[in-house]
Order: structure tokens, then C-alpha cells, then sequence
């Protein structure tokens, strides 16, 4: 045992609140600081939880209340532009035991796990934005917007890609990169579908990318993620409106195969457009009494469908690694090195996709017609094969002790 008693969580997204149950199971009181004045919103999106994020939830006891949100998804399909059928494979492995994936609104997520923790007795604060931390005798102090401050035995930066620990940790650290996509998601209703619920359509369109699933009511959730090779100004999409984003999208798919455009129109919503952001290899994860997990240390893209899970796996392997070694200061050291190979490659996996999605010009003539040959073959490799059952079917052993590292 660390000896760390309390830890200051940074963030109540989803990283968040999994860690401070997680740390909860080890024996060690968290508290959250979450900088909005309410349960974090999901700005309208919808994520798959894969089997492996399930897994690490169900550690904690917490992965009906998360499933209960959204629904089973087990097919993922690929089409061309021109209807061509590229390939199926599975969208997150079904497990041995009947465990499989889950598409589910993002801000339903952070809602099942912000009540779990809550009802655990765990103290989430809302309204506060780390804006420092700093080293004291023999722990952490956090400095938050509204002029308080909290004192504890470590902080965890859970805040996200656009994170604030992270300089903290590292000011020599990369900044997120842009990944040349702009994404944006919708709930159509009122279109008859023939795909069946829970099977995920991908169809890599002529000039953009765009993804559907059919809830189990009929309701159909859909993402476009439209190439944009210069990356907009922070906050510049709020200005273009719905009506605008409708028109730019059925122009984009105009002449593809499948009902992008007919979801498109039947959305009655308001539309929310985010660039897509990485975050690359970063040095550093950690200092002896400050780390990193989560987005906020290794942001895949979404294309990997991998980045809730990961976060959740960390907070589920940073606890157990503090429960079992003397200092954080080793505890952080194993934790660092039993999770780099892993999220790295899921990171760099996910960015190749990404660089065929974002694909223009010659490198898009290229993919068109390499795609056909070669998506099949990589699909059933990762999602059928060895790298599928080491992603998806990745279970962390709570019960085992974790040597420290280099051992
Ligand atoms: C459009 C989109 C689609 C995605 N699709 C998928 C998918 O299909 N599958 C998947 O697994 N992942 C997906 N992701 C990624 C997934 O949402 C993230 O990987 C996941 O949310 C990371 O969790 P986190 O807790 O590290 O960070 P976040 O969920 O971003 O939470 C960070 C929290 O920290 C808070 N915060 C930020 N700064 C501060 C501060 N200074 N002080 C206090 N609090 C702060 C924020 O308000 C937020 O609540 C998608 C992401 C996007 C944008």
C-alpha cells in the first residue's frame, strides 16, 4: 500500500468518476473537482463502450448501470461510396461469456457514472476549474477559478484532452494534434431502415466519412467526419448553423450509396461540430505525486471507438498499482509501464484509419482502390484474430498484486 490516503481527482468525465470508485475498492478516499456547474455534458455525441471497457467497469461493479443506457452493437459493416460492401467484422469482439460492445450517448455515460460514484458516498465538487497545482511537503495542492483550493496526498488529472494537470506535469508537453476531421453527430427519426438494430453501417463517401447504427427503437444515430485540412479557430464552428451543416453535408454526400443524405434532413436537432483531436506520444505521464490518465495522457481518435474504454482501464489498473506498491511515486512507474505499449498502439492504430478518412487528392484515389483489397483482409485480422482478443477481450486481474515495475 502507498500509503496514499487522499487523492484529488481532476475532471468528472468519465476517467473521473471510474477512479475514484476504483479507488474506493482499493481503500483510498477521492475526491472529484469538476469544473462545470453541472454532471459534465457529452456536447450531443454518442460513443461504443467496447467489451474491454465493460470489463474494467464491471471491476467496479459499475458496468450494468452504464450498459442499461444504450445498446448492444456486435457487426460492424464497411461500404464503399459506391455501395460496394467492403467487409464485416465485429464492432468490439463478443466475448467468451456473452460480454459484448455498447453505442451509447456520451452524456449518458458520465451521467451512470457520476450517480454510481455519488451513490458510493464519493464527493463529486462541480464548478471547479483546476487552474494550478503545486507541490507541498508531502502531497498536492490544487488551485481552482473560484479562488478555493484543496489539499491532498496526490492528484489525477482526469480532464481531458484539452487537460490543465497536464503542463503541470510537463510543460515541455505536446500540445493535442488536429487530425484533419471535423465531426459531427445526429439522431435521425421517421426513416425506415433496412439494417438491423445494433450493426453499425461505415461508408467511406466520396469526399467524407459517415457512420450509422439503428437504436432498438428505430431511432438512427449517425456521424459524419468531414476532411478539413486547415484546423479551425477554437470555437469558430458554433457560428455555422444547423441549416448551413445540413446543406454542407447533403452536398458532401450527394452521390454516395446509402442514406446519408435522407438522416441528414431527418434530424431535428441542433447540430454540434468538434475537430478531432489526437493526443500523441507525451513524455511524461507523471511526477511523483501528479499523473495523468485518460484522455488526458493518450487520446486516441474516435475512429478507434477505444477512447472511454482506455480511460476507464486506467483508473481500474492506477488504483490497484496505488493499492500495491510502497510510494506513488512506484506505483505511478508500474502503472506507466504496464499501460504504454498497450494505448500506444490502440493511439497509432486508430490514426491510420484516421489518415484514409481524412485522405484527399491522390492519397484518396489511392485508398479507394486499395480499400477493397485490403480493408477485409485488416478488419478480420484485428477484430477476428490474436491483436482482436488482446484489445477487446483485455481484463485487469484486481486481485492479483502488482510488482513493481521492472520486476
Ligand atoms: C465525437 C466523439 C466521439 C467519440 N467516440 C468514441 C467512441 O466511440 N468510443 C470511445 O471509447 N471513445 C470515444 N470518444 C472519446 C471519448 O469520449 C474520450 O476518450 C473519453 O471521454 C475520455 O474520458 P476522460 O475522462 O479522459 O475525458 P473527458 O470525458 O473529456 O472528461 C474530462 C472532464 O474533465 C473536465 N475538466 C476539463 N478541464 C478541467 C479543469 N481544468 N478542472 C476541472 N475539470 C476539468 C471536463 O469538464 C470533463 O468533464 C469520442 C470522442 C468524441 C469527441
Amino acid at each position: 500500500m502507498s500509503g496514499t490516503r487522499k487523492v484529488l481527482v481532476i475532471g468528472g468525465g468519465i476517467a473521473g468518476p471510474a477512479a475514484a470508485m476504483a479507488l474506493q475498492k482499493a481503500g483510498i478516499e477521492a475526491v472529484v473537482y469538476e469544473a462545470h456547474a453541472a454532471t459534465a455534458d457529452g456536447t450531443g455525441a454518442f460513443l461504443t463502450l467496447a467489451t474491454n471497457g465493460v470489463n474494467a467497469l464491471r471491476t467496479l461493479g459499475a458496468d450494468e448501470p452504464a450498459t442499461a443506457a444504450g445498446f448492444a452493437t456486435t457487426a460492424n459493416t464497411m461500404w464503399s461510396g459506391t455501395g460496394k460492401r467492403l467487409g464485416t467484422a465485429a464492432v468490439s469482439m463478443t466475448l467468451a461469456d456473452g460480454t459484448t460492445g455498447y453505442t451509447l450517448k456520451r452524456a449518458e455515460l458520465y451521467k451512470a457514472l457520476h450517480d454510481q460514484a455519488a451513490g458510493r458516498g464519493i464527493r463529486i465538487e462541480h464548478g471547479k476549474r483546476l487552474v494550478a497545482a503545486e507541490p507541498i511537503r508531502g502531497g498536492v495542492r490544487a488551485k481552482f477559478a473560484d479562488g478555493t483550493d484543496a489539499v491532498g496526498d496526490i492528484l489525477v488529472g482526469c480532464d481531458g484532452i484539452h487537460s490543465t494537470v497536464r503542463p503541470g506535469i510537463d510543460p515541455n508537453a505536446p500540445a493535442p494534434s488536429y487530425a484533419g476531421l471535423i465531426n459531427l453527430g445526429g439522431y435521425a427519426r421517421g426513416v425506415r431502415m433496412g439494417a438491423d438494430p445494433g450493426t453499425y453501417h461505415m461508408i467511406f463517401g466520396k469526399r467524407a466519412f459517415f457512420g450509422y447504427a439503428v437504436a432498438p427503437d428505430g431511432e438512427v444515430w449517425w456521424f459524419a467526419n468531414v476532411p478539413e485540412p486547415a484546423e479551425p479557430a477554437r470555437g469558430s464552428l458554433t457560428s455555422i448553423s444547423t441549416r448551413q451543416w445540413q446543406q454542407r453535408l447533403t452536398g458532401l454526400f450527394a452521390g454516395d450509396a446509402g442514406p446519408a443524405t435522407e438522416l441528414i434532413q431527418a434530424t431535428g436537432h441542433d447540430l454540434a461540430a468538434s475537430p478531432v483531436h489526437t493526443m500523441p506520444r507525451l513524455p511524461t505521464w507523471h511526477t511523483d505525486r501528479m499523473i495523468i490518465i485518460g484522455d488526458a495522457a493518450h487520446a486516441p481518435s474516435p475512429t478507434s471507438g477505444q477512447g472511454a474504454s482506455l480511460a476507464i482501464e486506467d483508473a481500474v489498473l492506477l488504483a490497484k498499482c496505488l493499492r500495491d506498491l510502497p510510494t506513488p511515486a512506484q506505483a505511478f512507474t508500474a502503472f506507466e509501464q504496464l499501460r504504454r505499449p498497450r494505448v500506444e498502439q490502440i493511439v497509432k492504430q486508430a490514426a491510420r484509419i484516421n489518415n484514409n478518412k481524412a485522405a484527399t487528392g491522390a492519397a484518396r484515389a489511392f485508398r479507394d482502390v486499395m480499400m477493397p483489397v485490403m480493408l477485409p483482409l485488416f478488419v478480420r485480422f484485428v477484430a477476428n484474430g490474436k491483436p482482436g482478443k488482446h484489445l477487446y477481450g483485455f481484463r485487469i486481474d484486481w486481485d492479483t498484486p502488482t510488482p513493481p515495475a521492472g520486476a
